[in-house]
């Protein structure tokens, strides 16, 4: 028996409009797990844009001679007795073909549902069994409410449901957890399906599935607890849903799933797996990792993580692991806040002058005004310690505290003085040119948070609201290791076929602009006895270890080999370009980042990938890249399926691209101020259309 290339699975949506433009919840979903490893989770406004995604994905596999198991949420049939009832027999495909004649669904999910489920109700004694629909359109043979059938002669369950109590009957055609038009819907799409493939595809468990094509129904529900398990901090339910429910299938061995999909009901449908929870599970988790080690694996049938799916699972996985400690503010730049910090006192803490000038109380109308002088001067440092007697002026610098009788300060530009007097014009208001105590923080107002890694503003702010010392997180040390037998040390002589190690001093250097404690741990050869010894060396003197090369699955990638036999290790194919193969594990507990050996794409990994994780390990918490929109000064065509990130920099407003794209070029990297991003969708980018530009900056690297 052949097993399946492929595995697809569907949320399907009865959604008489398009979903939203942006992907969220309650909309169809796609995902596809490949045999090679790929997997895509895709999100479609129409079921028409759906089925065209499915048809395109089951061309390329009849093309390529692979088999595809899709399944879809919804019931593929009805209690016994209804296919009589509406086609004059037992079979589940005739009442399809019946089914597909009635319904209207159109590309913008405009549809007839009700209409068909009135008609259907209408072939039964009594009334019913469908029900649910928007108040106006009910009547007395489509009742809004279920109560109000009676003698349709249906029972209200399949077979299947009696064994998963959650599972909604097919008949409820509206609100919450319905189906009933799910059903409908999907039906006729799918026996439309069965029209354009013909012979080469089957419907579970009403056929044998042995042909190129096999359909059949899930119920994410059934896994719930492993979906939410598996689920990405940030990932919509139905996107994890369909990409792990796809998972699980991927991960059964093809006698188990053959198995499934051939039992239950043949005129009703069955629920793929319904009942075996417990295969499902074990399939899905293999040999289980130890446990302290295991925070970087991941679920067999997992290969091209899509970038965000890798990211919400670093978020969740990592931690703050460093300590904490007490510095004088004026030592902390670059740390993290390990504690939020409240103003000691306002700022001002005095109400002052903004200028140089004559203070007095109170605003002056329109004409020339002559106040008497008091014999002191109040300038900034100086006690508030006399009083300005009513109708008098005080000289007074910028900074002073405004002694009592004085809130407005006229500038010493716009007066006149003659001995002791000073005279101005009119209008003045009250208040002027001064600046109230605390209008800029208040005593006890947050001026910091926990996590924040100290600017230099951030000093200029801590001191100013008397802050004199903080408590701050270590510095998080990140040892770099360069490995492969081609590596030289820079400025070394250096043999036919070898090359100078250029990833150590770039990824230093990034580390300490992230403003952690960098590290060099050197050179390897691609030696495993070498490698080994070295992380043995460090794995405990530092935090989190960086190595580039030797991180992929060939024979000389003997990081990831290292990993993967010490137990704790998951090899991150991520659809990233350039970048790619991303090691990842635990080394006698200290976590190994293994980047690729190719310099752009070590980069590359280590803002995107690195940056964030080392931020969360460094108790800054998750830091997302900041980007902005701006023109593209460039035109790109991208596929589908990975997120590309150019080497960018902004000139005269727009985005300029490095003429190469080869990974290999470390004079584009050298050239760019940053990378542009482009969104996994496939897109077709001309110039002036806007991109989303990250400097090294945005990702923390200043
Ligand atoms: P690997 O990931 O070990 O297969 O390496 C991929 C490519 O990156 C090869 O061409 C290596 O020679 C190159 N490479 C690996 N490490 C470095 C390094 N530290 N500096 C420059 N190039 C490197
Ligand atoms: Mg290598």
């Amino acid at each position: 028996m052949k097993g399946f290339e492929r595995i697809i699975v569907v949320d399907w949506s009865a959604s008489r409009a398009p979903s939203p433009k942006k992907p969220g919840a309650d909309a169809i979903w796609m995902a596809v797990v490949h045999r090679s490893g790929a997997t895509t989770c895709t999100y479609h406004r129409t079921r028409s844009d759906v089925i065209e995604a499915l048809c395109a994905q089951f061309d390329e596999a009849i093309a390529q001679g692979e088999r595809v198991l899709a399944g879809f949420d919804f019931p593929f049939g009805y209690p016994k007795g209804f296919a009589r009832a509406v086609c004059g027999k037992d079979d589940p495909l005739a009442l399809w073909a019946d089914l597909a004649g009635r319904v209207e669904d159109r590309d913008d999910n405009t549809n007839n549902r009700f209409d068909v489920a009135r008609d259907l109700n209408r072939l039964f004694p009594g009334v019913g069994p469908f029900w649910g629909c928007p108040a106006p359109l009910a009547d007395a043979d489509l009742p809004a409410r279920g109560r109000d059938r009676h003698g349709h002669g249906m029972a209200e369950r399949r077979r299947v449901e009696a064994l998963i109590p959650s599972a909604q009957p097919c008949w409820k055609l509206y609100t919450t957890g319905s189906v009933g038009s799910q059903a409908l819907l999907g039906i006729a799409r799918l026996q439309r399906l069965r029209a354009r493939f013909g012979g080469g595809l089957a419907v579970a468990p009403f056929q044998p599935p042995d042909t190129p094509i096999v359909l059949a129904e899930v119920y994410p529900s059934l896994l719930a607890d492993v979906v939410a398990a598996r689920r990405g901090k940030d990932e919509i339910k139905d996107c994890a849903q369909v990409r792990v429910m796809a998972d699980v299938f991927a991960a059964q061995s093809v006698d188990r799933l053959d198995a499934m999909l051939r039992e239950g009901d043949a005129e009703e449908g069955w629920i793929l797996g319904a009942g075996h929870g417990g295969p499902l599970r074990a399939g899905l988790h293999g040999t289980p990792p130890p446990l302290k080690n295991d925070c970087f694996a991941l679920p067999p049938g997992v290969n091209w993580t899509p970038v965000d799916v890798a990211l919400a699972d670093l978020r969740t996985r990592l931690g703050p692991v460093v300590g904490v400690e007490a510095l004088p503010v004026a030592d902390a730049l670059g740390r993290v806040l390990a504690s939020d910090i409240d103003a000691v006192r306002a700022h001002p803490a005095l109400p002052n002058t903004a200028v140089d000038g004559y203070g007095f109380a109170g605003g002056r109308g329109a004409g020339v005004h002559r106040l008497p002088l008091v014999a002191a001067q109040m300038a900034a440092g100086r006690a508030p310690d006399m009083v300005v007697p009513e109708g008098h002026a005080i000289r007074i610098l910028t900074g002073a505290a405004l002694p009592d009788g004085v809130d407005t300060v006229v500038l010493q530009e716009d007066v006149t003085r003659d001995g002791e007097t000073v005279a101005f014009h009119g209008p003045v208001k009250q208040g002027v040119n001064t600046r109230a105590a605390g209008e800029d923080v208040k005593a006890g107002g947050r001026v910091a948070s926990a996590g924040r890694q100290l600017t230099p503003a951030d000093l200029a702010l801590l001191s100013a609201v008397g802050v004199g010392e903080v408590q701050v997180r270590a510095r998080l040390r990140v040892g770099v290791l360069s490995t492969g037998d081609e590596l030289v040390p820079p400025g070394q002589p250096a043999g036919p076929g070898q090359i100078y190690d250029a990833n150590r001093p770039m990824l230093l250097g990034l580390l300490t602009r992230m403003g952690h404690e960098a590290v060099d741990l050197g050179h390897v050869a691609d030696d495993r006895a070498a490698l080994s010894a070295r992380l043995d060396a460090n794995a405990g003197k530092v935090d989190v270890i960086l190595t580039s090369g030797g991180a992929s699955a060939g024979d000389e990638d003997h990081v990831s080999a290292l990993l993967n036999a010490a137990g704790a290790m998951a090899l991150w194919r991520i659809a990233i370009k350039p970048g790619r193969p991303l090691a990842l594990g635990m080394w006698q507990g200290t976590p190994v980042f293994g980047l690729p050996g190719n310099p752009v794409a070590a980069m590359v990994c280590t803002l995107v990938f690195g940056a964030p994780a080392l931020a969360q390990m460094a108790g800054a918490g998750w830091s997302e890249p900041q980007g902005f929109q701006v023109p593209a000064g460039f035109e790109k065509r991208k596929k589908a399926g990975r997120r590309e990130y150019l080497r960018a920099r902004m000139r005269d407003g727009q985005a300029d691209v490095f003429r190469s794209e080869g990974s290999g070029r470390i004079s584009g990297l050298s050239w760019a101020e940053g990378l542009v991003e482009l969104p996994d969708d496939a897109a077709h980018i001309h110039p002036g259309d806007p991109v989303r530009f990250i400097p090294w900056a945005g990702f923390g690297v200043c």
